[in-house]
């Protein structure tokens, strides 16, 4: 960093200011795990990333990316007991950049926060009453929500002067009308246990959405989109003018299409027949469709690349989980067709989504008759940004979108707190 900028042990008072302060920090806390970027949103930069893993282990990796003045990344293993000590080790990273969390130019702290209900329709700034409300979430988030409440916690005691605020993953899809978003079932029971359909990967879907209207030049309010999500975990979404009306995800991130290692859709009656014929525990079943299930219970494998490979050798397996993948997504696009009246665009993201010209011409082959195709050159092109994969003067536009939910979070917590707003 250059010399101007404060050095880390420098308070906030004792620093003179002429612009406003427009750093943010974002971060996302998993129960063994913390990732982190430092944005400066007076010209959309990014400063720094990293993370740190294995939080409680005696191999704990931190990783540290300086993303200015050339810097090369930084990694040291050894044991970071908890989330505070993690928090620590990513305020020294920084603060040895010359960023440290006391720099007077930090202006607030966005968590990402991946269960929010019902209750929160948009970005919040958090405090007892927000944090409370996200534990009465646990319930229905168990491994996020208190993960994301320890990061909060430990971050408002390294700074508790700055606004903190969080930026929720079922925020996006709280727009879906009832008819998308309640579950056929009795209606007390369900209020009474907060069933229904909520949604997640709402910050990328939010962006990716946003930034598919950019590639047509029009705006959001213009254009119906079709986001797909397509990473570990994978989930669609039908966002009519700027607003999601559907999405594949429900109570929890369970249903919907085939990710990774979750099952996606299937009849609930599977889970009765596991429990009462196979002998299984409910948390048995529970781990069976989340952690065991999709493409690694279908073929052993989770990364599409390993999936291709086989499939390139003769993999039988392999085969039978990529074509079952397709059918789960195909049934999806039509879905949401459906659903949306008019589609303008079909927007690819995420690991798979963005990488993967295989998924995105299987997604497609065959649906000329609906106005999607890709175009086979334009699907082959590696990288390079939000892009058109269809042919030219298609009806439907096929984009290669990829996704930002660190400066999709960012942006909504400037746009909060910012002191031009
Ligand atoms: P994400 O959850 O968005 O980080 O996506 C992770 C997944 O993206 C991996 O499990 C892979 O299946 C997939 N992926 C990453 N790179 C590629 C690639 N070059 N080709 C196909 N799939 C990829």
């Amino acid at each position: 960093m250059s010399s101007a900028r404060p050095s880390p042990a420098t308070t906030p008072s004792d620093e003179p200011r002429s612009t406003p302060p427009a750093r943010v920090l974002v971060l996302n806390s998993g129960s063994s795990s913390v990732k982190y970027q430092l944005l400066d949103m007076s010209d959309s930069s990014r400063l720094a990333s990293g993370l740190v893993e294995r939080i409680g282990e005696r191999t704990s990796l931190v990783r540290h990316t300086p993303l200015v003045s050339g810097g090369e990344t930084r990694e040291r293993t050894g044991p970071v007991a908890d989330h505070d000590a993690a928090l620590k080790a990513m305020a020294e990273e920084l603060a040895a950049d010359g960023l440290g969390l006391d720099s007077p130019e930090l202006l607030a702290i966005g968590h990402r926060v991946v269960h929010g209900g019902k209750y929160f329709t948009e970005p919040t700034v958090i405090d007892e009453r927000v944090l409370s409300e996200i534990e009465r979430l646990i319930p229905v988030a168990p491994l996020h929500n208190p993960a994301n409440l320890t990061g909060i916690r430990t971050a408002t005691a390294l700074r508790p002067d700055l606004p903190q605020v969080a930026v929720f993953d079922t925020a996006f899809h709280t727009t879906m009308p009832e008819s998308a978003a309640r579950y056929a079932i009795d209606v007390e029971t369900a209020d009474a246990h907060r069933v229904r359909r909520y949604g997640f990967h709402g910050t990328s879907h939010a962006y990716v959405s946003r930034a598919t209207a950019r590639l047509l030049g029009k705006a959001p309010e213009e254009v119906n989109v079709i986001v797909l999500h397509l990473g570990n975990g994978a989930s669609a979404s039908a966002v009519r003018a700027g607003r999601c009306v559907d999405t594949s995800m429900g109570l929890t991130p369970l249903e919907g299409l085939v990710m990774g290692t979750r099952s996606g859709d299937m009849d609930p009656a599977v889970i009765f027949h596991l429990m009462r014929v196979g002998g299984m525990s409910a948390d048995e079943v529970d781990a069976l469709l989340n952690k065991r299930s999709g493409l690694v219970g279908l073929c052993g494998d989770n990364d599409m690349r390993e999936i291709r490979r086989r499939i390139s050798e003769g993999d039988e397996r392999a085969k039978l989980a990529f074509d079952i993948y397709i059918h789960r997504l195909r049934k999806y696009i039509g879905a949401y067709y459906a659903v949306l009246g008019r589609v303008d665009a079909v927007a690819f993201t995420a690991g798979v989504g963005e990488n993967s010209a295989e998924v995105r011409e299987a997604a497609v082959a065959g649906l000329e008759g609906l106005g999607l195709a890709v175009d086979g050159e334009r699907n082959a092109v590696r990288g390079g940004g939000a892009r058109l994969v269809s042919p030219e003067g298609a009806r439907i536009a096929v984009a290669v979108v990829p996704t930002d939910e660190e400066m999709e979070i960012a942006q909504q917590t400037y746009a909060l707190v910012g002191k031009d707003n």
